[in-house]
C-alpha cells in the first residue's frame, strides 16, 4: 500500500475512534425530550442544502453553515447540530475540488474538527451562562456569540495547526479571515431571528426564513457567474487582440495555447490540425511545457478529436468514465475533464482544440462559448500572420525559380559584411554565375523551355548550397553565392565545382518550339567570377561589382566555360 493509502487508511481509523461513537454517546447523553422529526429532517436538508450551494467573495469562499446549525443547537442541544454539521461535512465534498482519495481524506480530517469543534463552542457557550431553548434575548445574544467566536477561532487555529503539522502551506489570508468573522455579523441575527420564530410559529419558520436565505445565495451565484463570464470575455478579448500583432506563425499557437491553458486552468492542451479530413497533432502542452508531438505517431483516425471534427460540434466530459470508450492511447491517464472545439472559420475547419484537466467536472458550458469565441480570434490571427509571412516570402523571392530575390541578396550581403565587421566570421566569398549562350538555348527551345532550364538550374545550385550560404537569382539568368566563412581559395574551389557540377547535369525539357512535344536533354555551361572580402575590398557594392567583373572579363571574355577571380 503506498504511503498516501496508509495516510488514508489511519485517518479513517482515526475519524472510526472519535466521531461515530462521539455522536452516539451525546445523542444518548444529550438527546433532547422532545424531538420534532420533522425539524430534525428540515434541519439537515437546510444543512446539506447551505453546504451545497457555496457563496464567494472576491473569489474566496465564506461559511455561512451556522444560519442552520445554531438555532438546531438552541433548540436541541449538540447531538442534533452534531449531526446537521456531519452531513454538510458530506454535502460540501461534491462541490469541493479535488480527487476522490483527496476528498475522502479531507472528509475524514472535516468531521473530525467538526466534532471537536462543536464541543468546544457548545462548552463555550454554557460557560457564559448559554442555556438550550431559553428566550432569553440578550443572554442568548452574548452566548451564541461567543459560541461563534470560539468556534470560528479554534476552527482557523486547527486549520494552521494541520497544515503546520502536514508542511503545507498556509491557503488563508488576513482577508479572509476578516471575511470569516464578518460573516458572523450577518449570520448571528439570522440565526436568532430563524430560532426565535421557530418557538413562535413552528415548522413555518423554516419557510419563512429559508425563502429569501436561499433566493438571495441563488442570485449572488447568479451574479458572481455572470461576473466571471464578464472577466472571461474581457481577458478573452485581451488575448484576441494580443494574438492578432503578432506575424510569426508559431509564435501565434504558441501564445494561443499558453493563453488558453492559463484562462482554462486545463493540464493539457491538444491542438490538431486538419488536411483534408484527417488530424495532424500540431502542438501539445502538457506538464507544463510545450511540445511538439512525433505527429506520425498521433495521427488520429478515432478519438474525441476525430469525432468533433466529423460532427462539427463541440463536446464537454466531467469525468473519464464518459469519454473513455472515445479517447485513444493519446490522452494522458490523468485527464478526468474534456472541453474540446472545432476551430472554424468562414466554414471551414481548420483544427481541433482539446483541453484536459486533471479534475472532475472542470470546463463548463459558459467557458465552451467563451473558448470558441478565442478560437475564432486564434484563426484570425493565424491567417494574418500566414499572409503576412507569405507577402514577405513573395517580395523576398523570384517567382520563378522560388530563389531569393536581387532584394534580399543585397541585404543579406550586408548583413552579412557586418559579421564580418564584428568579427563573427573571418571571410566572405561571393560567387556570381550567368549561363553562356543563353539566348541561343531560348532561340532554339523557345522561352518556356529556357524557363524550365532556369528551374531545373535553382534546383541544382539549391542542392550544391554549403551550410549558412544563401543562393539567390541576380538577374535573368544571372545567380549568386553568398559564402560567410569561405576564403578566395574555397570559394575558387567551390565554384569549379559548380561549374562542373551544371555542366555534367542533363537539363530535360520538352520544347515548345517543335511540334512533337518529346522530352530531350539540354546541357549548359557557365561562366563564374570569384571575389572575396576582405581580400579583395571590405565594401558590400563593390565585392559584387568585383565579381560581376572578374565574371565578363577573366571568364567570359577569356572563352566562356570558366570561372576567374577578381584581379585588381
Ligand atoms: P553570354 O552570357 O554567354 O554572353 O550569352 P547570353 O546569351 O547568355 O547573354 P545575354 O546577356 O546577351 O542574354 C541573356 C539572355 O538570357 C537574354 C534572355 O533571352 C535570357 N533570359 C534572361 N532572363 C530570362 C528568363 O527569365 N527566361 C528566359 N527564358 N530567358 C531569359
Ligand atoms: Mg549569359
Ligand atoms: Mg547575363
Amino acid at each position: 500500500m503506498s504511503e498516501k493509502k496508509w495516510y488514508t487508511v489511519s485517518q479513517f481509523i482515526i475519524w472510526l475512534l472519535i466521531v461515530p461513537p462521539g455522536i452516539l454517546y451525546f445523542l444518548s447523553n444529550q438527546m433532547p425530550e422532545e424531538l420534532n422529526l420533522l425539524y430534525f429532517f428540515l434541519f439537515v436538508i437546510f444543512s446539506v442544502l447551505t453546504a451545497l450551494l457555496p457563496i464567494k467573495l472576491k473569489g474566496d469562499p465564506i461559511t455561512l453553515l451556522m444560519w442552520v446549525t445554531i438555532p438546531a443547537f438552541l433548540l436541541y442541544g449538540i447531538a442534533i447540530e452534531m449531526i446537521a454539521m456531519q452531513f454538510a461535512s458530506i454535502a460540501s465534498l461534491f462541490v469541493s475540488k479535488g480527487n476522490l482519495q483527496s476528498k475522502i481524506q479531507r472528509f475524514f480530517i472535516n468531521s473530525i474538527m467538526m466534532f471537536i469543534l462543536s464541543i468546544i463552542s457548545a462548552g463555550a457557550f454554557y460557560l457564559v451562562g448559554g442555556q438550550i431553548g431559553s428566550m432569553d434575548f440578550w443572554s442568548l445574544l452574548i452566548a451564541v456569540s461567543v459560541y461563534r467566536l470560539i468556534h470560528t477561532t479554534a476552527n482557523i487555529g486547527f486549520i494552521n495547526f494541520y497544515l503546520q503539522l502536514r508542511g503545507l502551506k498556509n491557503p488563508f489570508t488576513k482577508k479572509d479571515i476578516g471575511y470569516e468573522y464578518s460573516t458572523i455579523v450577518l449570520i448571528l441575527p439570522l440565526a436568532l431571528t430563524f430560532y426565535f420564530l421557530l418557538n413562535l410559529i413552528g415548522a413555518s419558520a423554516f419557510l419563512l426564513i429559508g425563502t429569501p436565505f436561499f433566493l438571495t445565495i441563488f442570485f449572488i451565484r447568479l451574479y458572481g457567474r455572470s461576473e466571471k463570464v464578464n472577466d472571461l470575455i474581457k481577458r478573452t478579448g485581451e488575448i484576441g487582440s494580443s494574438l492578432s500583432v503578432l506575424t510569426d506563425v508559431d509564435k501565434v499557437t504558441e501564445q494561443f495555447i499558453a493563453k488558453t491553458r492559463e484562462l482554462f486552468y486545463a493540464d493539457t492542451v491538444f491542438l490538431f490540425n486538419n488536411h483534408d479530413q484527417w488530424l495532424e497533432l500540431d502542438k501539445i502542452h502538457e506538464k507544463s511545457r510545450l511540445a511538439n508531438r512525433n505527429s506520425s505517431s498521433i495521427r488520429l483516425s478515432e478519438g474525441i478529436a476525430r469525432m468533433v471534427l466529423t460532427t462539427n460540434e463541440p463536446v464537454i466530459y466531467t469525468k473519464r468514465n464518459d469519454f473513455k470508450q472515445f479517447s485513444t492511447v493519446s490522452v494522458p491517464d490523468e485527464i478526468e475533464s474534456v472541453l474540446c472545439i472545432p476551430l472554424t472559420h468562414n466554414n471551414k475547419t481548420g483544427g481541433i482544440l482539446l483541453l484536459g484537466s486533471n479534475r472532475k467536472s472542470a470546463f463548463k458550458d459558459y467557458q465552451l462559448k467563451i473558448l470558441e469565441l478565442l478560437g475564432s480570434y486564434y484563426i484570425v490571427a493565424l491567417d494574418k500572420a500566414r499572409y503576412v509571412q507569405e507577402a514577405l516570402l513573395r517580395s523576398e523571392r523570384c517567382a520563378l525559380t522560388n530563389l531569393y530575390n536581387y532584394r534580399y541578396l543585397e541585404e543579406r550581403l550586408h548583413y552579412e559584411m557586418d559579421r564580418m565587421e564584428k568579427r563573427d566570421i573571418d571571410d566572405l566569398s561571393v560567387v556570381m554565375l550567368d549561363i553562356d549562350r543563353f539566348k541561343v538555348v531560348n532561340d532554339t527551345y523557345g522561352h518556356q523551355s529556357g524557363n524550365d532550364i532556369l528551374k531545373g538550374l535553382a534546383e541544382v545550385l539549391k542542392d550544391a548550397l554549403p551550410e549558412n550560404g544563401t543562393v539567390g537569382r541576380y538577374g535573368g539568368e544571372e545567380f549568386i553565392f553568398l559564402l560567410p566563412g569561405f576564403s578566395k581559395t574555397d570559394a575558387l574551389k567551390f565554384a569549379e565545382q559548380i561549374r562542373n557540377t551544371i555542366k555534367e547535369h542533363p537539363f530535360i525539357i520538352i520544347p515548345d518550339l517543335s511540334p512533337d512535344k518529346h522530352e530531350i536533354v539540354v546541357n549548359i555551361t557557365t561562366s563564374i567570377g570569384v571575389t572575396s572580402a576582405p581580400f579583395d575590398g571590405d565594401e558590400a557594392m563593390a565585392l559584387l561589382r568585383n565579381a560581376d567583373r572578374a565574371l565578363y572579363i577573366g571568364a567570359k571574355q577569356a572563352g566562356r566555360d570558366r570561372v576567374a577571380a577578381y584581379a585588381r
